[in-house]
């Protein structure tokens, strides 16, 4: 199969057939409306061992789909990490273009491969960062940009039973339990800033049933000598708080809300309306003309470093 044909068809402006797989909560709350809201896109299957879409053809799972015979362009990924850069594979085998859910992989290396993989192929491969395509995120990069940054802190704490109820995956060590959405924290970090980060210090604290952390700590050293300190909690209930605040020569920016909302000094909280989900589409599209391929490893990377490096404590077991 030549796949190059495939970038000139999508280039031509026609509609990319996509299938979506893993069909769980992110792919019902974000994906589906964002596909559903955009013309360039034709959802024509999906796969998941336990769940479909009304009106769609469902297939258990990614080979059934490939055998299934149906034109197909692009997968979307929305399974749990483990297990996705083999599905991704398969995908890129078929000459199909694969957009991942953030973490892209259980490893930087692994998700490396994958796009060494698809360069060899000629797909497109997206790892997507959700986060950074947040209202705020472009301002808080461009107020940043020139500015000395002097350190700053993460805070980042939700209730796990409301926003992942049941999902015991997290909390395996693949599921890389609270970094699974502090991760979010970092794709945001690395995006505003341009330092290169390393994790100098972490804790973790682990309960004793599980194999992932529940709660964090962790000191980020940037490669300019600047300290970021991350405080990362998934037991938090009410409210949650998903902030970044950076200290610079020319006062504290923060960004609150997952990245919807900044904070400049002596101005407003400004807000902008969520539209993460149908942009990373975009993004998508734009890199299925352009034959290019996106994935950023950093944040898995700080991921990686924190549980290499952290001092593990044991607390007591969790259970939904
Ligand atoms: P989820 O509700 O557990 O859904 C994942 C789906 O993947 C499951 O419903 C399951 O569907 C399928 N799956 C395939 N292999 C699986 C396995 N070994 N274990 C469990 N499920 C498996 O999870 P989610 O919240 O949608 O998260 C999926 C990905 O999206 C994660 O990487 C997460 O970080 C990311 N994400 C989540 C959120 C959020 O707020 N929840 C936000 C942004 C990104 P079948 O049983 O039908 O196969």
């Amino acid at each position: 199969m030549d796949e190059r044909k495939d970038f000139s068809r999508a280039s031509e402006g026609a509609e990319i057939r996509l299938a979506l797989v893993g069909i769980g909560k992110i792919a019902r709350d974000q994906h589906l409306p964002a596909i559903a809201a955009d013309p360039r896109y034709r959802l024509v299957a999906t796969a998941s061992r336990n769940d479909s879409v009304d009106g769609v053809p469902g297939y258990r799972n990614i080979d059934e789909l490939l055998v299934g015979g149906l034109p197909l362009d692009a997968v979307s990924l929305c399974t749990p990490p483990e297990g996705r850069a083999d599905i991704a594979r398969r995908a890129i085998d078929a000459g199909l273009h694969v957009m991942l859910e953030k973490p892209p992989g259980v490893t930087a290396d692994e998700v490396r491969a994958l796009a060494r993989h698809a360069a060899a192929k000629g797909v497109t491969l997206f790892a997507s960062w959700h986060s950074r395509e947040a209202a705020a995120v472009d301002t808080a990069r461009d107020w940043l940009s020139g500015r000395a940054v002097t350190g700053g802190r993460i805070i980042w704490k939700e209730d796990i039973r409301q926003w992942h109820p049941g999902q015991e995956w997290i909390l395996e060590r693949a599921g890389m339990g609270v970094f699974d959405p502090a991760i979010n924290a970092l794709s945001i970090l690395t995006r505003i800033l341009p330092a290169r980060f390393e994790v100098e210090a972490a804790t973790l604290d682990i309960p004793s049933n599980r194999s992932a952390a529940i709660a964090a700590a962790c000191t980020l050293r940037s490669a300019e000598g600047y300290t970021i300190k991350a405080d990362l909690d998934f037991l938090f209930a009410g409210a949650p708080r998903w902030d970044i605040e950076v200290a610079t020569d020319a006062g504290r920016l923060i960004l609150r809300d997952g990245g919807a909302t900044v904070e400049l000094p002596g101005a407003a909280p400004h807000s902008g309306e969520n539209c993460e989900y149908p942009r990373l589409y975009g993004r998508f599209h734009a890199l299925i003309e352009a034959a290019e391929i996106e994935a950023d490893t950093a944040p898995l990377e700080l991921v990686e470093q924190a549980y290499r490096l952290g001092a593990r404590r044991s607390v007591p077991p969790f259970e939904f």
